[in-house]
C-alpha cells in the first residue's frame, strides 16, 4: 500500500495525458512511424498542484514578548481561582518567569506544527502559501522547508523521527523518509480519492490515524476545488503492517484535530462542523480506543467550544491534559485552552490572533508552540508534551 515516489507528483486524473510516460512513449513511437510533425507535449498546460501564494511583503507584527508583558503573564487565565497565591494557580501553563512570545511571523495561515527534537526545530504549514516552514529553536531562524507543499495542513512525527503530512491539494497523507524521499501513506479509500486530509497522529504501533474533512477541496485558496468522491468525512486508520486503510468513525460533520491520551487508551477528535452550519458541532469528542484493533467505543463530547469559536487542533501532555486551539469567534477567546482529562477547563492562554493548532517542543517538551494565523507563538509551561518519537 505504501508507494515510494519522487516528490512532487500525485497522480491527478485531470492532467493532460502527455504526462503519462507510457502514453508519451507510445506517442513518440507513432511519431517515428509516421515521420509527421507533432507539436511538443503540452507540458505547459499542466495545472499547478496547489496555489503558490504571494508571501506577505513585510513583517507585519513585532517579534519577541507581546506588548505589556509582565510577570506573571496576564495572558494566562486560570479557571481555578480559589486559594490564589502566586500566579495563575492551578493552570499548568504557568511556569513562573515566562510570558507568551511571538517567535515568527509573515504567514497567511499557519497550521500543523510539529517539533523535531533531534534538530531542535518546528515545522509548520503555511497553507495558502503552499509551503512548510521551519523555525529553528536555537537562533530563531525561519526558512522554507518545502515548497510547493501541496497545500499541506497537519504534520506529525512518528517514533522513528519521520515527518508525516496531510496534503490538501495532494489529497493524501505522506511520510518523508529519513533520506528525504516521500512515501504515500494514503490517497484513496475504496478506490476513490480522499477529500483533503487535514490532521493526523501516529500511534506507538506505527498505525497512522488521520481525518478527512472537505476544507481542502472547497476552493482554490487552500487547495484545489474538486467534488468529493467519498460519501462521508471519516476518521481513518492505516494499518502499520499491511497499509490497509479502514474507517474508524464515520459520523463527524467535519473531523479535524486528532490526538491520543498518553496511554493511548483514549482518542480525541475535533468536530468543526460548525463551519458548515450554525446547528453543527463545535466540540471535541473522546472515545475509548483499541489502537491495535483500530476500534473505538463509548464516544462522547469531551469539551464544547464557545460558538462561534472553533477548535482546530490539539495535543496531550504527559498528565493526560488536552491543550487545544481556539479561534474564529470572540477575540477574547482566541488562544489555547487546557482541559483536565475529565473535561474540566483549567485555563486559557490568550493570543492576539485566531489560533489553529499547537504542539509541544523544546528539549524538555515543555514549550508550547502555537500557530496563530500570521504568526508562530511560543510559551514555556510547567507541563510536558506527551507525544514523542
Ligand atoms: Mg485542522
Amino acid at each position: 500500500m505504501t508507494t515510494p515516489l519522487t516528490y512532487p507528483g500525485p497522480q491527478d486524473d485531470r492532467r493532460p495525458s502527455g504526462f503519462d510516460r507510457r502514453k508519451l512513449m507510445k506517442g513518440v513511437a507513432a511519431l517515428a512511424a509516421t515521420a509527421g510533425t507533432v507539436r511538443a507535449a503540452s507540458a505547459a498546460t499542466v495545472t499547478p498542484f496547489g496555489q503558490t501564494g504571494a508571501p506577505t511583503l513585510q513583517t507585519p507584527l513585532p517579534l519577541g514578548p507581546l506588548p505589556g508583558a509582565r510577570y506573571p503573564d496576564s495572558r494566562l487565565e486560570s479557571m481555578k481561582k480559589k486559594g490564589v497565591s502566586f500566579g495563575p494557580t492551578g493552570f499548568p501553563a504557568f511556569a513562573g518567569t515566562m510570558a507568551v512570545e511571538r517567535v515568527a511571523t509573515g504567514f497567511r495561515w499557519a497550521e500543523g506544527p510539529v517539533y523535531f527534537p533531534a534538530g531542535r526545530y518546528v515545522l509548520f504549514s503555511d497553507i495558502p502559501n503552499n509551503r512548510i516552514m521551519r523555525f529553528s529553536e536555537d537562533d530563531g531562524h525561519v526558512s522554507v522547508y518545502r515548497q510547493p507543499s501541496m497545500n499541506s495542513n497537519g504534520n506529525t512525527i512518528d517514533r522513528e523521527g519521520r515527518l508525516l503530512t496531510c496534503e490538501h491539494s495532494g489529497r493524501r497523507v505522506t511520510r518523508t523518509e529519513l533520506d528525504g524521499s516521500i512515501t504515500i501513506i494514503a490517497d484513496k479509500y475504496n478506490g476513490k480519492k480522499l477529500n483533503s486530509p487535514n490532521d493526523l497522529v501516529v500511534a506507538s504501533d506505527g498505525s497512522v490515524w488521520f481525518v478527512d474533512p472537505g476544507y481542502g477541496i472547497g476552493g482554490y485558496y487552500e487547495g484545489i476545488k474538486a467534488d468529493p468522491e467519498q460519501e462521508k468525512k471519516n476518521v481513518y486508520r492505516v494499518d502499520p503492517k499491511s497499509g490497509d486503510i479502514k474507517v474508524v468513525v464515520d459520523d463527524f460533520v467535519e473531523p479535524n484535530g486528532i490526538t491520543f491520551s498518553p496511554d493511548e487508551k483514549k482518542l480525541y477528535v475535533i468536530d468543526t462542523g460548525f463551519t458548515d452550519g450554525p446547528d453543527n458541532p463545535s466540540h471535541i469528542r473522546v472515545f475509548d480506543v483499541d489502537v491495535a484493533a483500530g476500534k473505538v467505543s463509548n464516544g462522547k463530547v469531551f469539551a464544547e467550544m464557545p460558538k462561534p469559536s472553533i477548535t482546530d487542533g490539539m495535543r496531550a501532555d504527559t498528565a493526560g491534559r488536552i491543550w487545544c486551539s481556539v479561534g474564529w469567534g470572540d477575540p477574547n477567546e482566541d488562544g489555547v485552552r487546557c482541559y483536565a482529562p475529565d473535561g474540566d477547563l483549567l485555563g486559557k492562554i490568550h493570543i492576539p490572533e485566531t489560533v489553529a493548532n499547537v504542539c509541544f517542543g523544546g528539549q524538555q517538551r515543555n514549550r508550547l508552540y502555537i500557530c496563530g494565523s500570521s504568526s508562530l507563538y511560543a510559551v514555556y509551561t510547567s507541563a510536558q508534551g506527551a507525544m514523542k518519537p
